[in-house]
Formats: structure tokens, sequence, C-alpha cells
């Protein structure tokens, strides 16, 4: 149930509506707008049905949140879009975020280099991955700490705040020294014991769709990790496995018009590991932009060539620029703006 207060509901009316609610063993969960407050009551909804809040002082509305996903939905935003911040940079409303970064960390070049050029061409993050989730258990497998301690120097030199992916829970700490976004990936979507802790640490999460999942089992995971009380999760469309065999995955882009009607979240693609090819990043983008994205994660390497893993689909650092101005026009046309510090 979701109840919406009178907008010039007090502090002690807004309190004891979340006694009540608290009362029962549901959750209050407290959005506070610029014109009302709205309180998200979690929990068994005929219990908090029993407590009759329509008739409380201060209580505008109770409206039931009918998805199953609560926290997540756009009713829970009140109609607002969420934007968050993240080292300086925004991403949401009118703030478009573009994350780039090799697939993963391996030397202390690539990565310097690599940060170097993605932040002089306008993005807002640095990505890169020092546990690398792969489909062979004789890949490499990302350097680990060491590779966490190269993005901690690259953060220190070039200022980008980093989003490096979780697979461990036994990683969480050293992973949350460093990174300023932790990547839930496509194969750890419905790892729901991850998705909590990650969700206790408060840390911003950009939490990729599953390669079978459907929006609905997205935003259900979604849930798990603002049920924590972590309110910054940024949803990500990867690329989906269809009866097409042509290209790597499917990038549904529907989804992101329909995840924008259905959350308040913000939503971002990614292009590359949809495409495993370079040439479909920058149409896929551009796109994805055009469609109302809030920003994009894309993988970009000095040297594609020599890549240690997703060469094939990294852009060039040195044509990064070029391709950063084309996405940040199409964004324009979707009433975006890049971020920056
Ligand atoms: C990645 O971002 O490098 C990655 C492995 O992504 P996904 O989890 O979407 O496959
Ligand atoms: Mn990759």
């Amino acid at each position: 149930m979701m109840i919406v207060m009178k907008p010039g509901a007090s502090a002690e009316e807004i309190d004891h509506v979340i006694d009540r609610i608290v009362s029962v063993g549901a959750r209050a969960h407290v959005s506070k707008g610029d014109e009302v407050t709205l309180i998200g009551a979690i929990g068994d909804r005929e219990h908090v049905q029993r407590l009759e809040l329509e008739g409380v002082a201060g209580v505008a509305q109770v409206v039931p949140i009918l998805k199953p996903y609560k926290l997540s939905s756009a009713q829970m935003g009140g109609g607002e879009r969420s934007v968050f911040e993240i080292g300086g940079r925004r991403i949401g409303g009118e703030h478009f975020a573009m994350i780039a970064g090799p697939c993963t960390v391996e030397s202390r070049e690539q990565v310097l280099e690599t940060a170097e050029a993605v932040k002089n061409a306008g993005a807002a993050m640095f990505r890169g991955g020092a546990y690398k989730p792969r489909t062979s258990p004789y890949a490499f497998q990302g350097l680990g700490q060491a590779g966490l301690r190269l993005l901690a120097e690259a953060k220190e030199i070039h200022g980008m705040p980093i989003v490096t992916e979780l697979m461990d829970v036994r990683d969480l700490d050293a992973v949350l020294e460093v990174a300023d976004v932790v990547q839930i990936g496509a194969r750890n979507m419905q790892n729901y014991t991850l998705l909590s802790e990650i969700g206790r640490s408060g840390c911003p999460v950009l939490l990729k769709r599953g390669l079978s999942a459907t929006l609905e089992e997205l935003l259900m995971a979604a849930e798990y990790i603002l049920k924590e009380g972590n309110e910054k999760v940024m949803l990500c469309e990867r690329g989906i496995r269809t009866f097409e065999t042509a290209y790597r995955f499917t990038l549904d882009l529907m989804a992101v018009p329909v995840l924008r009607q259905l959350s308040h979240l913000p939503v971002v693609v990614d292009p590359s590991h949809a495409a495993g090819r370079r040439d479909l990043v920058l149409p896929l983008s551009l796109a994805a932009a055009a469609a109302g994205a809030d920003g994009i994660i894309v993988e970009v390497h000095p040297n594609p060539e020599e890549a240690i893993c997703d060469g094939p689909q990294a852009l060039r650092a040195d044509e990064f620029a070029d391709y950063a101005a084309a996405v940040e026009r199409a964004a324009a046309v979707a009433g975006k703006a890049f971020t920056h510090a």
C-alpha cells in the first residue's frame, strides 16, 4: 500500500503514520518529494488495510500498489524519476551518464590509458572488471584484488567514479573500498543473497538483466536491494537470449520505455555485451539514447586486438571521442544532457 500524505502534512503526522505501519509488522518506506510525502507500507496488505489510515490526520489517500514489486514501481516514485548523484555525476531525469572502460582490468597502462581517453571524451564514470564472470572456468577470471588496486589508482589520477562487478559476497569489503557503483552481472541477477547483501551495503548498484529474465524478474531483483534500504539501483538492459543467431544477444530496446513506465529507477543500456561486435555498438547506442535511456555502459580498449576479454566488441580508445559526441547528440533528442564532474 502507498500512503499519500497531504501537501502540508506535519512531521508528527508523518511519524504517526510510520508508527502505525510498523506496529503491524510492516516496513515504512518514506519518500519525500517537493510537494508531498509518500509512505510505502511494505508488508502484509491485510494488516495495513486494517489500520484504516484513510481517516488519519495528514493522510490524503491510500493507494494499493498492484505490482509485485513495490519500491521499484513507478507508483512509488510518485510520478517522478529518480536522480542519483554519484561522485558528483548525476544519472536519471535529464541527466545522461556515459560509463566507459575496458571489460576487464589487465594492466596499469591499459587502465590508465583508457581512463584518460574516456574522461577527456566526456564519460561520467569508468568501468572495469576485477572479478569476471566467464563462461569457461579455464578463461581469465580477472586480476582480483590487484585489479581493484589499479582501479583505485585510476580513480585517484582521473577522479572518475568507478563501476566494477561483485560476484562473490566474500569480496564485498574489498570491492566497496574502490567501487562507487557495484555492478551485479547478468548471471547474478537472481543471486538473492548477494542482492540483499549489496542492499545492506548502501553502495549504488548497476543491476544487469539476466540473459533470459523478464522485466518483472529484473524489477523483483531490484526490489531485493531496495528492500534493504539501498535506494540507488540502476537497471541495465544488456541483451537477452532469443532464437536469433546472427548476433550475440538481442538488445531489447523496448525495455527502455517500458521500464521507464513501470519504474522510477534510471535505465542504462549496455550495447557492447548485446552486440558482441564493435560495428553494432554505435547504432545501438544512438537508438538507446534516443529511446530515453538514462545512461550507457560501453567497453573501450586502447588496443582491442590484444584485449584478454571481449576485444571484438570493444570500441577503440582513440575513436571514443567521436562515438561519445554522437551519443551526446542522440541523448539530446530525448531531452537529456551528458553529466560531467
Ligand atoms: C561485463 O559487463 O563485462 C559483463 C560480463 O556483463 P554481463 O554480466 O552483462 O554479461
Ligand atoms: Mn565484457
